[in-house]
Order: C-alpha cells, then sequence, then structure tokens
C-alpha cells in the first residue's frame, strides 16, 4: 500500500505544522548538494530557481533546445487563487472544497489543501517575475470565472496565460544559470534512475544531438517531466509528453496510481469543422458572459435567432442550477452529448452530399477535411459552408484569389448561379477582367470611399481605372 508521507495533525494544519518542524539544511552546507531536476516546464523550471535560489547546487534537464518550450506554453484559460478580490465569498477552503470535487475526489486532500494555501502567494510571486495578468480599469488584477466554481477566481494573461507563466519561471531560472547556480541541460533525454539504498541518486541521460549516453550522480532527484497525454488517443499535448520519463521510473520501484487521474480538455473534442476545435477552448473560458442551450426539439434546422426563447432548452441551468453554465467541464461535456441535439450527423451528411453534387466539389467522399482538397475545392466547402445558412446576401472578399483557372472558372459560375436565382451578390475583388467578368453593377472605391459607379455590361477597363486613380475633376490622385 503506498504511503504518501503526508503529515499527521488537523487537515488545514498537517503542511504548516510540518514545515515548523522540519529539519533545516545549514546554509553553507546547502551549497555542498547537488538536485537533479528533470523538465524545464513550470514545475521543474520553478523547482530549479528556488532550489538554486536557496543554496543548492542545481543541474536541471529537458530535451526541447530552450527550456522555453516546454509543453507548459499550451495553457492558456488561467491559474486559480483564493485571492477574493472579488469579494464573492472566496476562501481558501472553498477552493479545496471546489478542487477536490472537480477531481473527482480522488485526490490527496492535504495536498489539496496546501495547493490552495500556496495558491494566495504564488500570483504575488508570478506578478513579482513580471508576468503580465490581465488588469481591471483602477489597476487591479482581473479574474475570470471558470466552470467548477461559483466565484471568480482565474487570474490570466489574455489567452496565454501558460506562456507568460513559463516566461516569468524561465528567467528567474536563467537568473540562476547567469549566477551559477543552475546548469541547463536541453535536448537531453533522462533513459533511467539510478537507485541507491531505495533513494533515487543520479539519473542515466542521452545527448539527443550527439547520442552520448552518460549517467549524472546528485542528492536527490525531481521529477518533474509533466502529463502523459500522448498515452491517449486523443491528446492536445506536445508528442514528447510521453509518460516515458514517470514509467522509467516506475520501472526502478516508483509506485504509479491513479494513471486515469487526468484532465478532460475542451481541445480534445473531436474536430466537426474547420474553426471547431479553438471555439471550443474559447467557449470555456466565456462560460459565465453567455448561456449555454440547444433547440428543444430533436432536428431543429433554424437559424439560432429564429428559435424563441420557450422553445430553447437551457440544459445545464435545468439540470445543475446550483452551477448551471460553471458546472466542471467533465460535467458539461457528459450533458452536452446527453443533449444530442448538438449535431444531428444523418442531417450533416445528406447536406453535405447535396452541396457537393449542386458545387461540383471534386472529393473522394463528403468525410474527407477540406485541407485535402485543392486550393479551389477548399474555396468552394467555404462557400457552400455559407450557402447552407441560406443567406439572402453573399459576400465574398477576393473569391478566387490564389486559385487555378479551372476553379477560377467554377467559382465564377456559382456566383453567377447565385446571382442569377435571386442572391444579392457583393464581390469585392482587385481582379480588373474578373469584376468586368461578372458584375451587374460596378462601384469603383479608392482609399475607403465609393468613387462612381458603372453598369456592368458598359463597364471598360479604362472607365474603372479613370474613377479608381483619379479625383473627380480628371486630375491624378
Ligand atoms: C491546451 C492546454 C491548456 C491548458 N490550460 C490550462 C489552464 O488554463 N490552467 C491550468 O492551470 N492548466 C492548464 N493546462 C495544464 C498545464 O499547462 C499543465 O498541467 C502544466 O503546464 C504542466 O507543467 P509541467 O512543468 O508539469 O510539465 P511540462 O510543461 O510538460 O514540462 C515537462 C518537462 O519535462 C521534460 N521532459 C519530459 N520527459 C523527459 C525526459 N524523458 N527526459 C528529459 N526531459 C523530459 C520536458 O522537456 C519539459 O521540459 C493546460 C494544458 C494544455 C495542454
Amino acid at each position: 500500500m503506498l504511503s504518501a508521507r503526508i503529515p499527521a495533525g488537523p487537515l488545514a494544519n498537517k503542511w504548516d505544522q510540518h514545515r515548523s518542524h522540519l529539519k533545516l539544511v545549514n546554509p553553507a552546507n546547502k551549497r555542498r548538494f547537488e538536485i537533479l531536476v528533470v523538465g524545464s516546464g513550470l514545475a521543474g523550471a520553478s523547482a530549479s530557481a528556488s532550489l538554486a535560489e536557496l543554496g543548492y547546487n542545481v543541474r536541471c534537464y529537458c530535451y526541447q533546445d530552450s527550456p522555453r518550450r516546454a509543453h507548459s506554453i499550451a495553457a492558456q484559460g488561467g491559474i486559480n487563487a483564493a485571492k477574493n478580490y472579488r469579494n464573492d465569498g472566496d476562501s481558501i477552503w472553498r477552493l479545496f472544497h471546489d478542487t477536490v470535487k472537480g477531481g473527482d475526489f480522488r485526490s490527496r486532500e492535504a495536498n489539496v489543501h496546501r495547493l490552495a494555501q500556496v495558491s494566495v502567494d504564488i500570483i504575488d510571486q508570478c506578478v513579482a517575475q513580471g508576468v503580465p495578468f490581465a488588469r481591471e480599469y483602477g489597476g487591479h488584477l482581473d479574474n475570470r470565472s471558470f466552470g467548477g466554481a461559483q466565484v471568480s477566481r482565474t487570474f490570466y494573461a489574455r489567452g496565454q496565460t501558460g506562456q507568460q507563466l513559463l516566461l516569468g519561471a524561465y528567467q528567474a531560472l536563467l537568473r540562476q544559470i547567469g549566477a551559477g547556480a543552475v546548469r541547463m541541460f536541453p535536448r537531453t533525454e533522462m533513459l533511467d534512475v539510478v537507485v541507491h539504498d531505495g533513494r533515487a541518486r543520479g539519473i542515466v541521460i542521452r545527448d539527443l544531438e550527439s547520442g552520448k549516453i552518460e549517467s549524472h550522480s546528485g542528492d536527490a532527484v525531481v521529477l518533474a517531466t509533466g502529463g502523459y497525454g500522448n498515452v491517449f488517443y486523443l491528446s492536445t499535448n506536445a508528442k514528447g509528453c510521453n509518460v516515458t520519463a514517470i514509467w522509467r521510473a516506475h520501472r526502478r520501484g516508483a509506485l504509479f496510481a491513479n494513471p486515469c487521474f487526468t484532465q478532460i480538455h475542451p481541445t480534445c473534442i473531436p474536430v466537426s469543422g474547420e474553426y471547431q476545435s479553438k471555439l471550443t477552448l474559447m467557449s470555456e473560458s466565456l462560460r459565465n458572459d453567455g448561456r449555454i442551450w440547444v433547440p428543444k426539439a430533436g432536428g431543429d434546422r433554424r437559424a439560432p435567432a429564429e428559435i424563441p426563447e420557450n422553445e430553447r432548452d437551457y440544459y445545464l441551468e435545468r439540470k445543475y442550477p446550483a452551477f448551471g453554465n460553471l458546472v466542471p467541464r467533465d460535467i458539461a461535456s457528459r450533458a452536452a452529448k446527453r443533449a444530442d441535439r448538438l449535431i444531428d450527423r444523418a442531417d450533416e451528411t445528406r447536406l453535405a452530399t447535396l452541396q457537393v453534387e449542386a458545387l461540383g466539389i471534386r472529393t473522394p467522399d463528403v468525410e474527407r477535411t477540406p485541407d485535402a482538397l485543392s486550393g479551389g475545392n477548399q474555396q468552394k466547402v467555404v462557400a457552400a459552408k455559407w450557402l447552407a445558412t441560406q443567406p439572402r446576401i453573399l459576400l465574398l472578399d477576393e473569391p478566387t484569389k490564389g486559385v487555378d483557372v479551372g476553379a477560377k472558372f467554377e467559382i465564377h459560375r456559382l456566383i453567377r448561379r447565385e446571382a442569377d436565382a435571386g442572391m444579392a451578390c457583393l464581390v469585392v475583388s482587385s481582379d480588373l477582367p474578373e469584376v468586368l467578368g461578372l458584375a451587374d453593377r460596378i462601384l469603383v472605391m479608392r482609399q475607403g470611399r465609393i468613387r462612381g459607379e458603372l453598369p456592368g455590361a458598359d463597364a471598360t477597363e479604362a472607365a474603372v481605372m479613370q474613377l479608381a486613380a483619379h479625383d473627380e475633376g480628371g486630375v491624378p490622385a
């Protein structure tokens, strides 16, 4: 049975008491200890910088060419801290409680409590390191409300929180590298852990440029090698986040628990459209700024704006009134799947087949993603998506830019067909022969203003150029 060596005492005091009773290392003795930190993401870079600042000798390893490329840069939404800046009832206890719940009651409670405690100071440390957290108009740090919490406690730096945090940690690390307290080993992979008398005392590494394998010994080894996302079929982790370091430690005797204790991330929801996956992540951070609903009736094809209030199902608010749109993301995702009215697959395939035929899109089958098609056919897919919404006006900005002659001809034919069927098609183009060949009416613009109008049938290149290049009096502009 795993002993996590959690200190004794009442939950809220365990770690404070433990810290007060820990044996300290004399500052002069610290420089005699060598600590090997594997990983230079937010965990490894911070650990290396902090240990070096305390006086220990640190060696830090990562397989990327720079610590700055650790996968931590991918984090976007923000970092939670129980600062209660909004005075909305937040506290260390509430952050602890929400985190234990959000972790499906699988986390070690004492450690979660410690995390909630130190969250308050971490924000201040990051600010001191120069992390540009978003601020309100008055200058105070801003907060977002995220899923799983009824309070606003997420500190963020636009959509790049991880990148900005990592730059802060990286600068602290560089300072210690400059001071000679940390030796950095980029492009180095840990192959094995050296265990002596039951303690990790070294690592076997491979230089990824020369292929040379060597062993480094130390007094302690810190594994800060990140998550193991690529064990799963769907992951947005970098390919290197592949569990090898953790697995190698496990083979040397480290206990391995709860391998499925990993976060469901919206970026991993399978893509159902060209822009869908990124929109899913955006909606996570905007969750409390809008309301989430599906049509009450399955297969309702009306545009959202045409569906009246009483025909909308605000399913998260209905099922989880206390949290509503802010339920934890695993609960929200499962509920969205059960609501089952988001995408009607049969209807989607039928519509795609119709559009492929109507627009003459050349594709082996309708399941093929547009990036596998030629440029002209990709343009037609974009047009097909708009046409599927049955618009009354079609706005096209340089619709044939970069496509070959054949595709250009087909796109022109498509525009002509829609115009003949009564749709208003507004085409913005800098291709003069295209304009003359297509338009019923030509509006010539210069410096953001309409300079004249010509009927398409009689327009000539000279007449268009005259309006595009000259003032009314015929003076060149
Ligand atoms: C898209 C996305 C969005 C996220 N958004 C948020 C968010 O909004 N808020 C939040 O709190 N969290 C978020 N997370 C989670 C968060 O980013 C991670 O949990 C955290 O950054 C992990 O940091 P780390 O230092 O443990 O790992 P990493 O940053 O992955 O660093 C691992 C390090 O270990 C090294 N390494 C690994 N294996 C070896 C080996 N065998 N040998 C040598 N070196 C090795 C790597 O080179 C790297 O330096 C998000 C994650 C993703 C993917």
